[in-house]
């Protein structure tokens, strides 16, 4: 697994290209991994709602809970499937919109200097291990391309905007994925 520098693409990723992203502040730097989860409708783990959603393709009157989605224009960088697929929407060195209103440290607006990846899943559900492996993965080759992004840089939506977010959820083990993360940053 590699990143393609120039462009900010992950090699192992399909690329859906979303248009709900724009640029990162001039000289901003990248140091926050954010981890979120999604499914669509929740808890369901079949279809391609998500991608849809994060191209602006979702079909609103499909299911009566897409109706709420009608004008959310939002995006990740990277979704990790429950069978380990992933898919790229927004190159890393653009500002892809994930995180909404949000803050880590004192520093508003984490879109600015962060990545998102949403895992498909629910803050109940446990997580699939080829998720936890593939994104132990992309956390491996994401902190060696842009080194500021150090494990104590790695949250959860729900640590940087608490009173609006819960996921990635108590079904995410944090230390299953970090042990992961370690073992490869080590290797
Ligand atoms: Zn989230």
């Amino acid at each position: 697994m590699k990143i393609d520098a120039a462009k900010g693409i992950l090699s192992a990723a399909i690329y859906y290209p979303s248009p709900n992203f724009d640029e990162r502040p001039a000289n901003q730097s990248l140091d926050l991994l954010v981890i979120h989860n999604i499914s669509l409708p929740p808890g369901s783990f079949a279809g391609n709602y998500v991608k849809d959603l994060f191209l602006n393709k979702l079909d609103t009157n499909h299911n009566e809970y897409f109706k709420s989605l009608a004008d959310v224009k939002v995006s990740s960088h990277l979704y990790i499937r429950r069978t380990g697929e992933i898919q790229q929407f927004v190159p890393f060195t653009k500002r892809a919109w994930h995180a909404g209103v949000s803050s880590f440290q004192g520093r508003e607006n984490c879109n600015n200097f962060s990545i998102g990846i949403e895992l498909e899943g629910t803050d109940t559900d446990a997580y699939t291990q080829v998720q936890y492996q593939q994104l132990a993965q992309v956390t491996c080759v994401i902190m060696q391309q842009y080194p500021k992004i150090t494990l104590q840089n790695i949250v959860g939506h729900s640590d940087i905007a608490p009173m609006r977010k819960t996921d990635p959820g108590t079904s995410f083990d944090w230390d299953h994925y970090k042990k992961l993360v370690l073992k490869l940053v080590t290797a």
